[in-house]
């Protein structure tokens, strides 16, 4: 299948080329056709899986095919809303680049700044708005914005919004919506109150879901560590130490854990930031910006934050803690491995985060492989304590004859083993 095969307009073909798109992702190939027939869609599908095109290809060859001859000041036409600044501004960059050819208009609005150039971008006209809830409330209650033209709605990462406290927000803007319109609701998850939710926005929908373990198992390498706490800061150092040039993204589950990581690293002379809530705008712009640019090698972000981070080069994600919530484990690890590329997921745990391992391996319905030996091991955490100056090496005097058996491995038995992970995958396939 090629978007040529979908009956996508020709700018819009030519945007995905230079985008370097050869064929449409699995959502992609689902949802496009769908959207195209005028339904409504309920997407179960996480960022990562090519998503914004989805809605985003269908939206933009509707908008100008149905252009011819429009005259007069632009009028939104379709609505975007997604939870965070940095998903808000990656779709609309999206928007940018796949509608570059089509004369059509985006600007995307959001908290945390002034809105004066938000008011004179909606003042000037356009087609496509993409916004966080907050801000889009704000500027619908000034006046600033009329759904009167309102033909496409899409409420993405619904389950995000829901944990960030926008249930109030998303009802009311609902409320605003013109009865004539297509809808698009995206959500990584379905629980009770995501699926009410789908039900009020949506008419008569089609479904397309994209497995959360499609999006894991095959496309990222997994593996996991059992190290103490106390450890964690060590075995991070060095991970970073032995990929100097990789970029790594880290997620902290606390933005007080992401703040003392960065410290810690500093420490070893490591240079990373964290993006978390508590950042000011322009820093988590800054940061995100250096990390995209490969001027920032490592990045330490809580889940919000990292919601929009869409970086091409992205080697390695490590999950520092591990997530309480076994479907954020699936986002984050869906932050490398995305697309086509593939990439790798390493997680620390540590003894009170076994339980959330075995939920984990529940939902994704595979064992996260082991790294069988490192130098810091859950149990020799405890002894050191005691014990301060023990040299770390006598438990593991078999260690380079473990690790030989394992086929490569380094310091910190960063590789994964390779027959763990074509068990995974036969495993995965059997299925
Ligand atoms: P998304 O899920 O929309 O955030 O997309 C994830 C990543 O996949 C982004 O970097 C997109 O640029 C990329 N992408 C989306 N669709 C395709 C495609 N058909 N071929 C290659 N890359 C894609």
């Amino acid at each position: 299948m090629t978007f040529k095969e979908l009956g996508i307009a020709d700018p819009v073909l030519k945007a995905l080329q230079a985008e370097g798109y050869e064929k449409p992702t699995p959502i992609q190939v689902q949802a496009i056709p769908i959207l195209l027939k005028g339904q409504d869609l309920l997407g179960v599908a996480q960022t990562g899986t090519g998503k914004t095109a989805a809605f985003g290809v269908p939206i933009l060859h509707h908008l100008y095919t149905s252009k011819n001859g429009q005259q007069g000041k632009r009028r939104v036409k379709a609505l975007i809303v997604t939870p965070t600044r940095e998903l808000a501004i990656q779709i609309s960059e999206s928007f940018t680049a796949y509608g570059k050819f089509t004369g059509l208009r985006n600007t995307v609005i959001y908290g945390g700044v002034k809105q004066g150039k938000q008011e004179q971008a909606l003042r000037n006209g356009i087609d496509i708005l993409v916004a966080t809830p907050g801000r889009l409330l704000d500027l619908m209650n000034q006046g600033f914005i009329s759904f009167r033209d309102l033909e496409y709605v899409v409420l993405d990462e619904a389950d995000q919004m829901l944990d960030m406290g926008f249930i109030h927000d998303i009802k009311r803007i609902i409320a605003k919506l013109p009865p004539k319109r297509q809808s698009l609701f995206f959500s990584a998850t379905m629980p009770k109150d995501i699926v009410a939710l789908s039900r009020k926005m949506l008419g008569d929908f089609e479904q397309v879901t994209i497995q959360p373990e499609q999006a894991t198992a095959e496309k990222v390498e997994q593996g996991v560590y059992f190290v103490s706490k106390g450890n964690k800061p060590k075995l991070l150092v060095l991970l970073l130490q032995e990929r100097p040039t990789d970029s790594v993204l880290v997620f902290s589950r606390t933005k007080h854990g992401a703040n003392k990581i960065v410290k810690k690293l500093s420490q070893a002379d490591i240079r990373s930031a964290a993006i978390h809530g508590n950042k000011s705008q322009t820093a988590r712009q800054k940061a995100l910006g250096d990390f995209k640019d490969g001027k920032l090698k490592v990045l330490v972000a809580t889940d919000i934050a990292a919601r929009g981070i869409d970086v091409e080069e992205l080697s390695l994600v490590i999950n520092y803690d591990l997530p309480n919530v076994s479907e954020t484990y699936v986002h984050r690890i869906g932050r490398t491995g995305r697309a086509s590329a593939s990439g790798i997921a390493m997680s620390f745990c540590d003894k009170e985060e076994q339980p959330y391992l075995r939920d984990i391996e529940k939902l994704i319905k595979q064992e996260v492989p082991r790294i069988p030996a490192h130098q810091f091991v859950e149990e020799e955490e405890e002894v050191d304590a005691k014990t301060e100056q023990r040299p770390q090496r006598t438990r593991n005097s078999n260690r380079n004859s473990n690790r030989n058996r394992h086929g490569r491995s380094n310091s910190s038995g960063t590789q994964i083993n390779n027959r763990n992970r074509n068990k995974n995958r036969n495993r995965n396939r059997n299925k």
